[in-house]
Formats: C-alpha cells, structure tokens, sequence
C-alpha cells in the first residue's frame, strides 16, 4: 500500500514554500499526499522557532498528532523547519513520539528520512542551513492558482540583537536570478498572476552572488514574464533600501506599490541595542523619499515592543511615531528572549505585563489610523484580483495591490464583471477599518 502523506506547515510563507517542495518531492516519489490527518500513515511538521509563542505551537502541535498513532493510522511522524534546528537533540530525546528529523537546509532529502523513519530508525538529518533550492526541484503550489510565494534569497547576515533566524536559517544566499525567472515562467504557465517576494532580507538579493543590489533589476525581469500582473515586495530591511528600488517600484505599473518594511522600533537607543540599520532621521527621510515618488503607495511595518531597557518615555515616542508616520498596515510583536541571541543579555527585561499592555496601546492606535487611511481610496477605480465568491449578495472579494495575501484587508466587490482569479477595475465606495467595498466598473 502505498504510503500516505499529510504536511503541516506552521510559521511564515518561507516554511509554506519548503513545504511545498517537499510535496512536490513526495509526489515525484510516488506516495500520496492527502489532506486528511485522519488518513495519513506518515505526517510531517514542519515547525516555527522564531519566538516562545511560536515553539509552544509546534511542540503542541506534535504532540496532538502523536496521539493518531493509537486513534488512526498514523506510522511515522516527522519534524522539519525551524525548531529542528536549534532544538534537535532535545527534540529527539525529550519527544519518543517522534520519528525523524530533518533540519531547515535539508529537506530536499525529505524522501529518504521518510523511508528511514517508516523502517524505525529515528534519523535526524540536521545539517548546516546552507542549501539553496533551484528550479529542477519540484514544488507543489498549495496557494490559489492565481498568487504565489517565490522565495529569492535564503539566510541572513544583518544579525539584529533579538534574532534568532540567523541561527535556523544559515548566511545570506542568493538564488540565482536564472533560477528564479524559470521558477516564475512555470508558475505564470499554470495560472500564477501575483507574484510575493519573500525573503529573510528581500532588499541584500544578488550582493553575494553579483556583488551588487539586484533587487529592482530582478523585479523588473520577473514583471516582462509574460501572465505575471502583480510583483509584490516582502520582508526588506531599510538598511538597504536603494534610490534604484524606490525608482523601480514608482515607474513599474506591474510593481505593486506595497512596501513591507519592517523597522522594530523608532528610538535610537533603542535601534541601536537592537543592532538595527540607521536611527529614526534616517527612517523619516526613507519614508519621505518613498512617498514623495510613490505617492499611493501602501507601507506596512512590523514593531517590537518591551525591548530590554525599552523606558516609558521611549514608548510613549514610539507611539507618537506610528501617530506621525501613519503605516498603512502595522504588526506589533512583543519582545521575545530568545536562547543563544544577544539582547538575551542585555540589563532591564521587562514584565510580560507591561509588554502585552504596550502591545495593545500601539494596535488601539494603529486600529484608528487604519480607519483613516483606508479611507484615502473612496472614490478611486482599483485594480482587485477577484479570489473567491462570497455567495451573499452575490459579492465576490479580492485584493487590490495595497493589500498582500493572509495579512492585509480586501475589497467586497458588488457587480463584479470578471471571474475567480482574474483582475476587476472597482470603483470604491466605503472604507472599514481594514476593508474597502465598491462596484464592479469593469
Ligand atoms: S534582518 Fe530580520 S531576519 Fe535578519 S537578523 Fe534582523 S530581524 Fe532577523
């Protein structure tokens, strides 16, 4: 009987991506892939590690699928991803119920660890993180047909004091910019309109392997393939933000005017505990010149707040800052202590308290600026790519290219005039505090 394999992904599109590889890498092996636990014989996990929350999930997650093992027909259970790689022996000796390991620079041998787990031989592949998947491998695309996730780089360099994603994925590499274009060729040959940039530093592509920032010039190649309507960026570090990007963005129509941009915090003492690029007159000046050539463009962020030694007064700034700067889209995380990272050292933790007391006053105010930004688009025609059929009032919903997939608002569109997965022009009618509603023009 041939065996049948179930993939849990937890964590970011980074880890949706190595999962769907390993799909593609069962399926050419033969087995099965089913979406039901309850049928599975073999299930793998790939697993989170970024913060305490994040591991709590993944073990929690392992545990309830070990018990398929008496209730279902659960043989083998797998662990991969991000937790394998800073926890694999006490994964291993602490976790009977697991039955193979492999690490987040080896899942390309997915196939063998299978076979080696179902044969009862507990193997943990955990190598160094410096595997850089190419084309030839295959990937099962596990996103709508019309939008998808392309990985370009793997790894980081810029060693920020609270991280620990240097530590499970490896130095900063670059996959090959031929490599990248073949991947998006056979993507927009099976539908793929939307392409997402991910990256752990999306804006330092090509520096190790041309010697030079490669972003616009790769973004640029991947909008001439033809299908591809929508390049979107994710995950760049202002550190690197070039002239050369924020042109390209502005003069591309098939670049979305949509900046992921983390920044962690706004106060100088703060960024520089945090080993963070630049201080805050430089971040201003960065989301001026941004504006001022992208003026409809879409800034999301994502701040930490309870850094060590992060006082009152730095808070109460911050929040000013986010009043001032107005994001479009904000995340706020609260500082996590991370095992084997810098700031884990650093004098004046904070109370878990004050930390979730902080991360609400931000979302409290970020929840009014939202209301108020969104509100900048009544009256403008959108492009929105239609990705399902809400039924009621037969309204359909999309996004436009402010909005990424799974993290942003959507547009509920009233006599939409295309089909699943093609691009409506919308006139917008109102705003909601992520959402945007309107007619279908065309
Ligand atoms: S740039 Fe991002 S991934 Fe890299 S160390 Fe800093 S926070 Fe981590």
């Amino acid at each position: 009987m041939t065996e049948k394999i179930k993939i849990v992904t937890l964590g970011c599109e980074k880890n949706l991506v190595d999962s769907e590889i390993m799909s593609g890498l069962i399926h050419e092996r033969g087995y099965s892939l089913v979406e039901d636990k309850e049928d599975a014989t073999v299930i793998i996990v790939n697993t989170c590690g970024f913060i305490d929350a994040a591991k709590e999930e993944s073990v929690n997650t392992i545990l309830d699928l070990a018990e398929l093992k008496e209730t279902a027909n659960l043989k083998a259970l797998i662990v991969s991803g991000c937790l394998t790689q800073r926890y694999k022996e006490q994964l291993m000796d602490e976790m009977p119920e697991i039955d193979g390991i492999v690490g987040t620079g080896d899942f390309d041998k997915i196939n063998d660890i299978v076979d080696e787990a179902l044969r009862g031989s507990k193997p943990i592949l955990v190598g160094n993180p410096v595997f850089n998947y190419e084309q030839k491998l295959p990937r099962k695309v596990s996103t709508p047909r019309f939008t998808t996730y392309v990985k370009i780089a793997e790894g980081c360099d810029n060693a920020c004091t609270f991280c620990s994603i240097p530590i499970m994925r490896g130095k900063f590499r670059s996959r090959s910019m031929e490599s990248i274009i073949a991947e998006v060729e056979e993507l927009a040959a099976q539908g793929v309109k939307e392409v997402s940039l991910i990256a752990q530093d999306s804006t330092n592509y090509g520096t190790d392997l041309y010697d030079q920032f490669m972003l616009p010039t790769l973004m640029n190649r991947i909008s001439e393939v033809p299908g591809i309507e929508w390049v979107r960026l994710h995950y760049a570090y202002p550190g690197f933000f070039t002239d050369e990007l924020i042109d390209a963005i502005a003069d591309n129509p098939k670049i979305c005017k949509y900046i992921d941009m983390p920044l962690q915090h706004s106060e100088d003492a703060v960024l520089k505990r945090m080993r963070r690029p630049g201080r805050q007159r430089d971040t201003r000046e960065l989301v001026a010149k941004i504006r001022a050539r992208i003026p409809n463009v879409s800034l999301r962020t994502s701040l930490i707040v309870g850094f060590p030694g992060e006082t009152d007064q730095d808070f109460e700034n911050l929040c000013e800052f986010v009043k001032d700067i107005k994001f479009d889209r904000l995340g706020v995380f609260t500082y996590s202590s991370e095992e084997g990272t810098p700031a884990t050292r650093l004098p004046d933790h904070l109370d878990e308290e004050v930390k979730e007391f902080r991360a609400n006053t931000l979302m409290e105010i970020q929840r009014q600026i939202s209301n108020e930004v969104s509100g900048k688009h009544i009256g403008q025609v959108l492009d929105v790519l239609v990705e399902r059929y809400e039924g009621r009032n037969d309204v359909y919903v999309g996004r436009s290219q402010y909005d990424a997939p799974e993290i942003d608002g959507e547009v509920f569109i009233t006599d939409c005039k295309v089909g699943i997965g093609e691009i409506a022009k919308v006139r917008i009618t109102h705003a909601f505090e992520f959402d945007l509603s309107g007619e279908g023009v065309s």
